[in-house]
């Protein structure tokens, strides 16, 4: 759980001119490997460049000034392997949801190739706030839902590609080849071709199959060149980094290494394994970058943002400050761009990440959904690109509101014994004993809830905990049903304001959306259930996020800021679970969702409520004293768990048994 945290304060804006820097980052511990600077400095910023890193730079040589005590300053981090082209493939993202995680730049790699990277520039590259790079597929058309395009061989042509790659030297910084299947070496052969004539790096995704021909573990190293990028570095199935019998890293890696051969994380959702990370790691076999695969199998369970994906490999004994130069100075130069990138240095771009260490209970989770319960959390506070702030956690940058925050006596709950139900039904899942709020049903009070498949089969006082195949411990939580959130666009894929539906409502308790500008492309690339429909009865007391592109970044709008911040507005918590449940079902004319019903589709949300100090960013865009918070800690969708931030439902890695995606 999250400690609570003190606020802060802003400097006000000085009035006289004539003050040199924009902006000062005052107090923090800046990592900024390339200047071997690693302890408290002030960073100054003017005209979207560092200015100046220094001990003690006086408050009045700036227009302002940021506290950033207690918190690491660094580069912005460069995430090597993304993927953003939302009309290439379904499994993209919204490149600008990097943001909030401290990255300013990424690098997509290699959903476009060299016929359509002009559209991928067009429509992504030229419109996104973040820094955008990209490794070309040597496949000209590039990545495709159906992945066996990959394997065109009559597609792959190394001239074509370098001669794209020599037309925007800014921005195409190297050739991927992925997914191929069929036996032999054609892929890697002729993406490092196209690299040889572009004079740059290959990254490559290579399966190892025993019945194509390519099961000589280390013949693929054998073709790369020094600089050319191996990635998933941490899955079982492709290069096998450990030796299977021994768990000692393969001789034939240490040499590729020292060959100048680089390893890049790639965590995905297959490329992150806990004791092949694990096992590298002791040994000293660390990654050269931190990628993180991104896209939708990776972000919202899997939560592999590069802060996220450096926790977990120092909750397995890596430091902060070996993770930062894997995310900075070493993807800057693996892709040629450094110290244009990665520095603080005074001259440099100001592209700046504010990071924070926690310290408590956390859980990760792996690409074989697996978890690691570990003790420190690193995440994201500020994100500046160009010097400009475009994520802001607990808004540093915005003005205090004069509202004060009151909240309503939370219920209570007693806890009573009661006989359990009998009977022979076995349960895929059952919620025990969490605080439910159901307002559609009047039901408030201790229940068990029964999930089979998708359907929710059972709500009762008391269900024996031997009837269910696994049990969660709901005991500590307020249990809904799945919120509905009839105000987002969300239309992500033909307009620049809408967001992704999954990222930005899994993770909030929301399990159904309304937009009546849907498109059926969205509704079928979302796990959320989208309706394209919009809002027919007007009704009082409802809650919404309005998100759009713009405030999940400058006010991290979603269904969770939009509960918090009537709760503490004094609303009772019944009264704002049913703002979100009962009357936005009303609303759309669906009364069949937003209750918990047997039989129903079983879409649930959990919470906890914090209390302590918050800063929430209103919808006036100032920044109130919260005295409570309710985060989402887990969601079901359709029967399916789509997110557990603690992970509840999931085991721990080391107590999960035989540990293998082989295939
Ligand atoms: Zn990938």
């Amino acid at each position: 759980m999250r400690r609570a945290r003190t606020l802060l304060f802003v400097w006000p804006a000085a009035l006289a001119l004539g003050q040199p820097y924009d902006l000062l980052l005052k107090g923090g511990h800046v990592i900024d490997p390339a200047n071997n600077i690693d302890g408290i400095r002030d960073v100054a910023i003017a005209g979207g460049k560092i200015a100046r890193v220094a001990a003690d730079i006086p408050a009045s040589e700036t227009r302002r000034a940021v506290d950033v005590q207690r918190l690491y300053v660094t580069p912005g981090l460069i995430d090597l392997h993304t993927h953003v082209y939302l009309k290439g493939r379904a499994s993209t993202v919204v490149a600008d949801d990097v943001l909030p995680h401290g990255t300013t730049t990424i690098v997509d790699a290699g959903v476009s190739g060299w016929k359509n990277f002009d559209d991928f520039k067009a429509t992504i590259i030229d419109r996104a706030q973040v820094r955008i790079l990209a490794l070309l597929n040597i496949v000209g058309s590039g990545m495709n839902d159906d992945q066996s395009k990959e394997n065109n061989v009559a597609d792959m042509d190394p001239r074509a590609t370098a001669a794209k790659i020599s037309q925007y030297p800014s921005i195409l910084v190297g050739v991927k080849t992925a997914h191929f299947s069929l036996p032999g070496w054609a892929a890697v052969e002729h993406a490092i071709e196209a690299g040889r004539i572009a004079n740059k790096p290959v990254m490559l995704d290579s399966s190892i199959y025993s019945n194509s021909g390519r099961n000589t573990r280390d013949k693929v190293l054998k073709q790369m060149r020094p600089g050319d990028i191996h990635t998933h570095m941490f899955n079982d199935h492709q290069l096998e980094l450990l030796n299977r019998f021994t768990g000692k890293v393969q001789p034939w890696m240490w040499e590729a290494r020292k060959r100048g051969v680089l390893f890049d994380v790639g965590h995905g959702a297959g490329g992150f394994l806990w004791p092949v990370a694990q096992a590298a790691i002791s040994q000293g076999f660390l990654p050269d970058t931190i990628g993180t695969d991104l896209h939708p199998g990776s972000i919202v369970m899997l939560q592999a943002s590069v802060p996220n994906t450096i926790s977990k490999l120092m909750n397995l004994g890596m430091s902060l400050q070996d993770g930062i130069l894997r995310a900075t100075v070493n993807p800057a130069k693996a892709i040629g761009r450094y110290p244009e990138l990665a520095t603080l240095s005074a001259g440099a771009i100001a592209d700046v990440a504010v990071l924070e260490l926690d310290s408590g209970v956390f859980s990760f989770i792996d690409s074989m959904k697996k978890k690691l319960t570990g003790t420190k959390k690193l995440e994201c506070v500020m994100t500046l690109r160009d010097g400009k702030v475009l994520f802001d956690r607990d808004g540093r940058m915005v003005q205090a509101s004069s509202d004060t925050a009151r909240l309503a006596p939370l219920p209570t709950y007693s806890r009573e014994e009661s006989r359990a139900e009998e009977g022979s039904t076995i349960y895929d899942l059952v919620l025990k004993q969490g605080r439910v709020i159901d307002p559609g049903n009047k039901r408030y009070g201790r229940y068990d809830i029964a999930i089979n498949r998708n359907k929710i089969v059972k709500i009762a006082k008391w269900l024996p905990l031997a009837h269910a195949r696994l049990a969660v411990d709901a005991s500590e939580y307020y249990v809904t049903p799945g919120l509905i959130d009839v105000n987002a666009n969300v239309n992500f894929i033909d307009s620049t304001s809408g967001v992704q539906p999954d990222q930005h409502s899994l993770p909030y308790g929301v399990t159904t959306l309304a937009d009546p500008k849907a498109t059926q492309a969205v509704i079928r690339r979302s796990r959320t259930q989208v309706l394209p429909v919009g809002v027919q009865t007007r009704i009082n007391g409802l809650i919404s996020s309005g998100m759009n592109r713009q405030n999940v970044l400058a006010e991290q709008a979603s269904m969770t800021r939009a509960l918090s911040l009537r709760l503490n507005e004094g609303v009772p918590l019944t009264e704002v679970v049913e703002g979100a449940t009962v009357r936005p079902a009303r609303a759309i004319g669906r009364e069949d969702l937003g209750v918990l019903r047997e039989g129903a589709a079983a879409d649930i949300a959990m919470f906890e409520i914090q209390q302590g100090d918050f800063a929430l960013v209103d919808q006036n865009h100032r920044r109130l004293s919260a005295k409570a918070k309710i985060v989402c800690v887990m969601t079901i969708r359709n029967g399916d768990v789509v997110w557990d931030v603690h992970g509840l439902s999931i085991r721990e890695w080391t107590q999960a048994g035989r540990y293998t995606s082989y295939r």
